[in-house]
């Protein structure tokens, strides 16, 4: 295995932990308070994680969104993991994307992750329909 920075836990500044997962600030935010929660065991992929560790990182990103709340006061939050090159994954030890959204961070926001996919529209217009 070629070296991971994720498993160099000396280079992360780790904010919370349990058992089988850790998290830590990403270190390019795309808004912030970007957080990643990944499993302490080198593992590629999303799939490639045990329902265990699944379950740890579940557990482990409510702890981190108790911390968001408490210090930033988000309005929302996109969660997710790239999985593969073709799918933008660039650090393959397994991390799940916690990253706050404040209203008006982007202009229109309506689609959310469905808009990794940029200019797609819907046929049944689906992201037409105005934000309460
Ligand atoms: P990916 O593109 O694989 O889904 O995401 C990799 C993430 O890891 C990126 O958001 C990137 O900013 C973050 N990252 C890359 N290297 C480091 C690092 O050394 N420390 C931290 N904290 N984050 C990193
Ligand atoms: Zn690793």
């Amino acid at each position: 295995m070629k070296e991971c920075i994720f498993c160099d836990r000396e280079s992360l500044e780790i904010i919370a932990e349990n058992d089988l997962a850790l998290a830590f600030f990403d270190a390019c935010p795309v808004s912030e308070g970007h957080a990643l929660v990944i499993p302490k065991r080198h593992v590629e992929t999303y799939f490639d994680a045990t329902p265990e560790e699944h379950g740890a990182i579940s557990l482990l990103a409510g702890v981190v969104k108790d911390m968001l709340e408490k210090e930033l006061n988000p309005d929302g939050y996109n969660i997710g993991a790239n999985i593969g090159p073709a799918a933008g994954q660039t650090v393959f030890h397994f991390h799940m994307h916690i990253i706050p959204r404040y209203r008006g961070d982007v202009e229109d926001p309506r689609g959310g992750i469905r808009k990794v996919i940029p200019n797609r529209s819907c046929p049944r217009h689906c992201n037409e329909e105005k934000l309460h």
